[in-house]
């Protein structure tokens, strides 16, 4: 990070900007980079498949992700593990088929090509899934996907996409659902726009993507029809996890930085690192960041011990904190540092607007806390239930 990213961060993330276009996964500048990380096995961190990833459990990966979280917006992408190509990696190592892996994972792990996952539609509630729209019937062998999806993170220079979609018209909302693997190239996938975001839609962008009588073969349906629920819980689990070590590599950043600012700038007779309402904003930063570890490591120590599924209430716990305590911080941050905190001349304005998807991708705060609440209940009941049967 010292040697090689931090010094060219400006200038990669505006070699990201400009360069990504369909068919350009990379900008050269960062393909360079990345190469040096390759060779020094600094690869596919995320990845605990000894084979194809690094062999790191959850635990230790979430001291190296808070690391590259520091510079969410170039150095994920330098050392192979950037979302959303690390959530559809993972899917693809447990439910691809041989030739699935040998197509598409490999590649990915290699770091030839990047993907994107197609879930999120406009028309729709993304909070909700079983109310997807998009639908998928066999026809002659083949797929063909009808559907309108936006917020395709990463689908300008992706090979493919893994498509959510409903095959199946069960009385089970949740079995509807299947994952197909669509080339951005098969004919019928409309990359419609990069959608502006917070001003901004250059790179990779978060897409809108129009599926129209695409066609993809009947193989390239991940899984089995109607696991699209399951998977996604199997992609989002680490996901989630992941989102939130970058976080908190996001925050500690921005209170060194927001430390720093406050000790070199003077007003009113002295340093800013002098006022009480500075000193607030960095002493209530360092707590909620520390916080916001202790609980991501807990929930990462948890999925490597009892499993992703027992480890649910921890991970939407963290994914809730850890997406409001980055904002805190660097909205405290960027105030230390004034006007220059809002311009792009530091990377506080740019990891703001990337970090306050945080509060909405994979589960918006409000859905984390409907279940967080509603697993709460159920236990007391439970417990209760227990009580009441061995007082009777
Ligand atoms: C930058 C960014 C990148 C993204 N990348 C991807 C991607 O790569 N692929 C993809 O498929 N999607 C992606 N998404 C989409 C994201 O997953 C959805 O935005 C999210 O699932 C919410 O869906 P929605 O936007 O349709 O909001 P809606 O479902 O319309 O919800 C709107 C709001 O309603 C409220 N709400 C919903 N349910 C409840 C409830 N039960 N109780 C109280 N309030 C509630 C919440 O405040 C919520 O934010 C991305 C989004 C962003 C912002």
């Amino acid at each position: 990070m010292d040697e090689h990213i931090y010094p060219r961060e400006a200038e990669l993330h505006q070699a990201i900007d400009d360069e990504v276009a369909p068919g350009v996964a990379y900008p050269a500048e960062l393909v360079e980079v990345r190469e040096k990380a390759k060779a020094e096995g600094l690869w596919n961190l995320f990845l605990p498949d000894d084979e194809y990833g690094a062999g790191l459990n959850n635990w230790q990966y979430a001291f190296l992700c808070e690391e590259m979280g520091r510079s969410p917006l170039v150095a994920p992408m330098a050392f192979n593990s950037a979302a959303p190509d690390t959530g559809n990696m993972e899917i693809l190592l447990e439910h691809g088929s041989d030739d699935q892996k040998a197509r598409y994972l490999q590649p990915l792990v290699d770091g030839d090509i990047r993907s994107c996952f197609s879930m999120t539609e406009p028309e729709t509630a993304g909070s909700d899934p079983t109310g997807l729209a998009a639908t998928a019937r066999l026809d002659g062998g083949e797929w063909v996907i009808n559907g309108h999806k936006w917020f395709t993170s990463g689908a300008v220079g992706a090979d493919f996409a893994i498509a959510m979609v409903n095959t199946e018209e069960s009385d089970n909302p949740y079995a509807n659902a299947s994952m197909i693997i669509v080339p951005v190239d098969a004919p019928g996938f409309n990359l419609v726009r990069s959608v502006s975001v917070m001003g901004h839609d250059k790179g990779p962008g978060h897409c809108e993507i129009l599926y129209e009588d695409c066609r993809v073969p009947e193989e390239n349906l991940l899984g089995h029809r109607g696991a699209g629920f399951l998977i996604a819980q199997d992609r989002l689990g680490p996901g989630r996890i992941h989102h939130c070590m970058r976080a908190i590599g996001t925050a500690e950043r921005a209170l060194e930085m927001m430390c720093l600012r406050a000790a070199d700038r003077e007003a009113f007779g002295g340093p800013l690192a002098d006022k009480q309402f500075v000193q607030d904003f960095i002493a209530k930063s360092r707590m909620e960041i520390d916080q916001a570890r202790l609980l991501s490591l807990n929930a990462a120590w948890l999925m490597d011990t009892v499993g992703k599924r027992a480890a649910r209430q921890q991970i939407s716990m963290i994914k809730v904190v850890a997406a409001n305590m980055v904002m805190d911080v660097l909205d405290r941050a960027l105030q230390v540092h004034g006007s220059l905190g809002m311009s792009d001349d530091t990377p506080l304005a740019a990891m703001w607007r990337y970090s306050r998807m945080l509060k909405l991708a994979d589960g918006p705060d409000e859905v984390h806390k409907m279940v967080i609440a509603r697993r709460e209940v159920g236990r007391f009941l439970k417990k209760r239930a227990a009580t009441e049967e061995k007082a009777a």
